[in-house]
């Protein structure tokens, strides 16, 4: 008689297999044996309903290696025969051992259930499970039993039922490596799928993951010496950065999934803990001290980012205004050669701006890659999960908002660790509102210029946590509307702590680095000579020009006094680059724009910074001392301060810092969304949405402001 659904139970050993068969197919069973092997195979039948269930013990293994025969036997009967279901017989007074067989059989991508037996021991051991949310990070129902009191036999039959027929389903995350292992992954997925190689039947993630593990077995069954030697080449690649094989690599990230899935989702009413991560994390991830812990860390990262980072800031300052009067020394002194103003003012002034900022860009990711390698933001995003959870995001988008204190493009590129579309999309909308590196120039010349020494450090704070609460509610409004739907539980892997390798900090650090470095070099440099040229060109008219030379002309025979002089000869420079700066392409879109700025307090000069701080937001600061005339006479910023104090009131010098902050993240990120989300639309919505939303914004703040009479 034919059966309608075969069924597999595969598990470790005394896991209470075989008292589970018996028990399911009674006396309707016999014993055969696997071909080639002295293993015995038992088969039996039952009847569910008006279905019959063929039944397979399958030797009793705790993992799916080739090591041992029973592993070869179990697997090839799982990859041959491919059974309708295997139904994993689990210890579960023994949980996290035994789940590192299911997270293969996982990765194997067959119809899976799992089965929670030993019930009687869990309880006695004080255990209690979350089953839905294990069942969801596991992708597979679970049954709960006590074998050998017959207990749960019903439910076993029934999910085999529903899992056979596909009447349930579930959508579990997978484990996830690391960037290094995923992307050999990727390549050696894609180099299989190229030549054929992926069964049908499978996930097509079994094979490249079974490959990179050194599995002869495998090996020889793909038999393709293109993708041996690929394999080779990842390999060496993954020990070269991790200084680990990918075998133990891949055992880590397999135990990672597994703690991590039994921190959320088992409790034990008794502490039998035992290993020192363990008791690292008993500390660390603990309730009440797991968030002051956590926020002091992050304290300590931004303290010394912003100390250590302040000399090299220093000596780079120092550089490039050594570079550029160097560079201007080439010309006779008063040349206005336009190559002179080019050179100096545009690309070094502009790039040069920009790579000030690289050490403490550089020490930011460098304290990221430690706390990554760590294993330590693993535990950041466990702990930041509850509250994430309620804005509707996982605790895993936590890191790239971290990130994003940077730069929003390496922070972007950060979120490819979120599975879920949704989550990803939310996260990445909302990171340009944490405020990144680039914005730091920006509050760092405004709030010196408009507010007390007292209220500095306050202002700053201000400005971080009006970010981080309007990334919140963003985020939270975004769930609401265009990704409603309930998010998929995560496992949030806990690899255990270790020591990192000096190189793979660096070479973390590094690459995220370069993507800085990369920008001020492509599109900064680029902008740089745009903005540069726009507000040079076109060039006041001869007339006006020669008035200005005239009046210069009449001072000089005029005021005998040299200090005099001085200062009158400055104020016609200034006056002469406001009026050509009116005059420019730049002067007259900051004109015309002007009437939109009215209401939020800013006039054209503003707007011609803010068309350069959409290009990056670093090039506002150089830009406003090009407006305001005093790049020209003098690149000391103190200067450029003093004439924003004297022209505009604390309320704009706020206003200007509210709307850097929401408004247009900076087209490096555009650039980056588009290419991450795989489309122009959001990098659109989050264009317009943020632009109007920081409108919107400042437009109330200086208003109310107005009203109320505060700060002018
Ligand atoms: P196998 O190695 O996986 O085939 O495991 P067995 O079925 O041979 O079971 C091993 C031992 O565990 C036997 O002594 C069973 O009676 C016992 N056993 C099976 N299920 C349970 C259970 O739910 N609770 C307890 N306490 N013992 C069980
Ligand atoms: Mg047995």
């Amino acid at each position: 008689m034919k059966s309608d659904i075969i069924a597999a139970l595969a598990g470790n050993p005394n896991s209470g297999k075989t008292t589970i068969f018996n028990n399911l197919t009674g006396t309707r069973q016999h014993v055969g044996n696997y071909p080639g092997v002295t293993i015995d195979k038992k088969k039996g039948y039952c009847q569910h309903g008006n279905k019959r269930i063929e039944i397979i013990d399958l030797p009793g293994t705790y993992s799916l290696t080739a090591y041992s025969v029973e592993e070869l036997v179990a697997r090839n009967f799982i990859v041959d025969e491919k059974p309708d279901v295997v139904v994993n017989i689990i210890d579960s007074s023994n949980l996290e051992r035994n789940l590192y067989l299911t997270v293969q059989l996982m990765e194997m991508g067959v119809p899976l259930i799992l089965v929670f037996n030993m019930s009687d021991e869990a309880i006695a051991r004080g255990y209690e499970f979350d089953t839905e949310i294990l069942s969801s990070f596991f992708g597979a129902p679970i049954v709960r039993t006590t074998g050998h009191k017959s207990e749960g036999m019903e439910g076993i039959l029934e999910a085999i039922i529903l899992v056979a027929e596909n009447k349930i389903s579930f959508n579990s995350q997978g484990v996830k490596y690391g960037q290094e292992i995923e992307n050999e992954i990727k390549i050696i997925q894609d180099l299989l799928e190229k030549n054929n190689k992926i069964p049908g039947k499978h996930g097509t993630r079994w094979l490249p993951v079974k490959l990179l593990e050194n599995d002869k077995d495998i090996r020889d069954a793909v038999n393709s010496p293109e993708i041996d030697n690929q394999i080779e080449k990842s390999v060496a690649h993954i020990e070269k950065i991790t200084g680990e094989s990918p075998e133990t690599s891949i055992a880590a990230g397999r135990y990672g999934f597994i703690s991590g899935a039994c921190q959320e989702a088992v409790r034990s009413t008794i502490e039998i803990r035992h290993t020192v991560s363990d008791r690292i994390d008993a500390v660390l991830t603990n309730r009440v001290l797991g968030l002051p812990v956590f926020l002091g860390l992050m304290y300590l990262v931004f303290y010394l980012t912003f100390t250590l980072g302040d000399p090299p800031m220093g000596w780079i300052e120092d550089f490039f205004a050594w570079l550029s009067g160097a560079v201007a020394g080439l010309w006779p002194e008063g040349s206005d050669s336009l190559i002179k103003s080019l050179l100096t003012e545009g690309i070094i002034g502009g790039v040069g701006g920009v790579i000030v900022f690289l050490p403490n860009i550089l020490l930011l990711f460098l304290a990221i890659a430690i706390l990554e390698d760590t294993g330590y933001m693993a535990r950041a995003a466990f702990i930041m999960d509850r509250l994430m959870h309620k804005i509707g995001l996982h605790g895993k988008s936590f890191i790239p908002m971290l990130i994003g204190f940077g730069c929003s493009v390496p922070a972007i590129m950060a979120t490819r660790t979120l599975e879920n579309r949704q989550d990803r999309l939310t996260t990445m909308l909302v990171i340009p509102l944490m405020s990144c590196g680039a914005r730091l120039p920006i509050y760092a010349l405004i709030i010196p210029a408009f507010f007390p020494q007292a209220l500095h450090g306050t202002m700053l704070w201000i400005m971080y946590i009006i970010g981080i609460l309007l990334a919140i509610l963003s985020a939270k409004l975004l769930r609401k509307t265009i990704f409603s739907g309930e998010s998929v539980p995560f496992v949030m892997e806990l690899p255990p702590y270790r020591m990192p390798t000096v190189k793979s900090v660096f070479i973390h650090m590094w690459d995220r680095g370069k993507l800085y470095l990369k920008k001020a070099g492509t599109i900064i440099l680029g902008i740089s000579i745009l903005l540069w040229v726009i507000s040079t060109f076109p060039k006041l008219p001869e007339s006006e020009i020669k008035q200005f030379e005239s009046e210069k002309q009449m001072m000089q025979e005029k005021i005998t006094d040299n200090e005099e002089k001085n200062k009158y000869a400055a104020s016609i420079e200034s006056r002469f680059a406001e009026e050509s700066l009116r005059y420019s392409i730049a002067g007259r879109i900051g004109s015309f724009i002007e009437p939109f700025l009215k209401p939020i307090g800013f006039d054209w000069k503003i707007g011609t910074a803010l068309i350069g701080a959409f290009a990056a937001k670093e090039v506002f600061v150089a830009q406003l001392g090009i407006v305001h005339s005093v790049g020209k006479v003098e690149e000391d910023s103190e200067t450029l301060r003093e004439k924003l104090k004297s022209t505009y009131n604390p309320l704009t010098g706020f206003c200007i810092m509210l709307f850097c902050l929401i408004s247009t993240p900076c087209m490096a990120t555009t650039a980056i969304v588009v290419r991450e989300s795989g489309s122009w639309k959001w990098a659109m919505l989050q264009l317009g949405g943020l632009t109007i939303m920081a409108y919107i914004f400042t437009f109330i703040a200086f208003q109310a402001g107005r009203i109320l009479g505060i700060g002018i």
